[in-house]
């Protein structure tokens, strides 16, 4: 599961958006959830890092200008509690550093613009010609 996808799930789940806090449950309110709360409500086993180990890497705040970096979850709380970025922008925003997933390019010719100036080495001779050989008793 992306991250963007466990959060939507997870505002599905939390319809409204928690601040100051992961999860806040209210007998009279709609379950709420901040975006990493929200995260972990869609990944359903709760352990965020784990699913998205990407979260630990080092980054700074797109909104203040300070120069601070910190880990990337630190900033997704600080997005949701200071600037009050609503949750899809804040896993729109934290998905750019999702690395990709592994497995082969979707189109062939994709494949050859990334090899990118490879040439293919002409094959030996002996692998090219082709011996005619009668298969005699
Ligand atoms: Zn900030």
């Amino acid at each position: 599961m992306r991250f963007y996808d466990a959060v939507m799930r997870g505002c599905e789940l939390a319809p409204r958006q928690a601040f100051g806090a992961f999860v806040r449950r209210d007998p009279r309110q709609p379950i709420a959830a901040c975006a990493l709360g929200a995260a972990r409500l869609g990944t359903g086993s709760g352990l965020v890092h784990s699913a998205f180990p990407f979260l630990r890497q080092i980054t700074a705040c797109p909104e203040c200008d300070d120069g601070d970096s910190t880990e990337l979850s630190t900033i997704i709380a600080h997005l949701n509690d200071k600037h009050r970025w609503t949750r899809e922008q804040i896993a729109l925003w934290a998905s750019q550093f999702e690395p990709a997933l592994p497995g082969p390019p979707r189109d062939s010719d994709d494949a050859d613009s990334v090899i990118g100036g490879y040439e293919r080495p002409e094959a030996p001779d002996e692998l090219v010609e082709e011996e005619e050989q009668e298969c005699l008793p």
